[in-house]
């Protein structure tokens, strides 16, 4: 901290509408980090950031100091490309599980950190902690080992990884700052570029199953993420794309990665087909063609299936993970007439998942694997009357019952000319 300067000062400083230096910035965080800066002044911080914002410079600053708090990696000269996404979260969302592998089989590296689930948006590591024996932990040593033989590996933020963004983090949650745009592009950013990354595409999602309802306010989060890259020397592109209907058919943990499986084989369906696609095209050597022959012919699957067992992971049981996970009840659910789909609600559906177990309600939750939805018509399809909507897969009739009011209006059907 600069010597004349107090943490209240500059709290006071940020409340009051003025801005913080970056030493400033990298002085509160290692403070943070040893001690000397409370949780409580680094919360209040951000509940005045929250009010108040940051400058472009400020979240620059923020994000470096958050990258720094860790171990940056870096990968030796003459290897392959370093790429990655990143999504903002979205419902029923397993891309990261189809493309890390096809951008792998296309030549390039993919050290890919992941997160868990935030609120109703899923999250990757949850889904690879379906498959049994599937381990997060990678250090520096074994992801260069993973992209050496493999070309990609998926893991979790360990305790050395962006350790100051995995307490800020911490502390936003309790605290009403998780909404906060200069806090989420430099949490997502920093670890980003502790990556030791050249390129980097970012799905941000919009709609009502988005961490954004609104498009305008995806396009400054993305805008803002695009700057932070691009200015650390990271290249980096965006989608925005919309989160109203969940992607693909399946929502819940291993449902998904059955569905994953089926796209890595050049199946599944054509949304999470066509997303994964045009994210894998930003950052790929190669054209959509070149990336669909990748998936048509087995060689995503096959990168797929080395790089989950070089994590622990059965490469097996990933193919017994549709429908037929044994356990829950699977309750299917009836159109109530003739018609076209005119809308699935993510939202309700991703709030019916957490329920069932599916997500967490707090941070020391146990995941239920199995429970979720499967074979979700899309919006646009024709149905019947009686013809199932969706399925869904729960534990207990109890559970079941307790989420019949947010199925009711979760898929609208009208318009009877089929
Ligand atoms: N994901 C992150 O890693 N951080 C945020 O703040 C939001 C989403």
């Amino acid at each position: 901290m600069p010597p004349t300067l107090s943490v209240p000062q500059l709290i006071e400083r940020k409340r009051e509408g003025g801005a913080l230096t970056p030493d400033e910035i990298h002085a509160l965080v290692s403070g943070l980090m040893e001690g000397s800066v409370l949780d409580a002044q680094m919360s209040a911080l951000g509940m005045a950031i929250y009010f108040q914002g940051m400058r472009g410079e400020e979240i620059a600053a923020l994000t470096a100091a958050l990258r720094d708090s860790g171990e940056c990696w870096t990968w030796p000269s003459g290897t392959p490309p370093k790429v990655d996404k990143h999504s903002t979260g979205g419902v029923g969302d397993k891309v990261s599980l189809v493309l890390a592998p096809l951008l792998a089989a296309a030549g390039v590296w993919v050290p890919m950190v992941s997160g868990r689930g935030l609120g109703i948006t899923g999250g990757t590591l949850d889904k690879l902690e379906a498959i049994p024996g599937y381990q997060i932990a990678v250090n520096h040593a074994r992801a260069l080992q993973c992209l050496e033989k493999n070309g990609a590996f998926i893991a979790g933020q360990s305790a050395t990884f962006c350790p100051a963004d995995r307490k800020i983090y911490g502390l936003r949650d309790v605290t009403g700052t998780t909404p906060v745009h200069a806090l989420i592009v430099s949490s997502i950013m920093s670890k980003k570029l502790a990556e030791g990354l050249d390129k980097l595409v970012l799905d941000v999602k919009y709609g009502g199953g988005a961490l954004m309802t609104d498009v305008e306010k995806a396009r400054a989060l993305a805008e803002a993420l695009k700057e932070t890259g691009d200015r650390n020397g990271v290249e980096t592109s965006y989608l925005l794309t919309p989160m109203d209907e969940p992607l693909g058919a399946t929502v819940g943990n291993a449902l998904e990665v059955g569905e994953a499986v089926d796209c890595l084989k050049g199946g599944g369906p054509a949304d999470l087909r066509d997303l994964t696609l045009r994210l894998a095209e930003a950052v790929a050597p190669c054209d959509r063609a070149q990336l669909e022959t990748l998936l048509d012919n087995g060689a995503a699957w096959a990168r797929w299936v080395a790089m989950v067992e070089m994590q622990g992971g059965d490469a097996t049981a990933m193919e017994h993970m549709h429908d037929t996970h044994p356990g829950p009840l699977r309750v299917p659910w009836p159109s109530p007439a003739d018609g076209i789909v005119r809308a699935v609600d993510a939202g309700s559906l991703a709030r019916a998942s957490v329920r069932l177990g599916a997500g967490r309600n707090r941070p020391e939750d146990i995941i239920d694997f199995a429970v979720g939805f499967s074979h979700i018509k899309k919006t646009g399809g024709k149905v019947v009357r009686g013809e199932p909507l969706f399925f869904t897969h729960a534990r207990k009739q109890s559970d079941y019952d307790s989420i019949l009011p947010l199925l009711d209006d979760a898929v609208e059907v009208s318009g009877g000319q089929l």
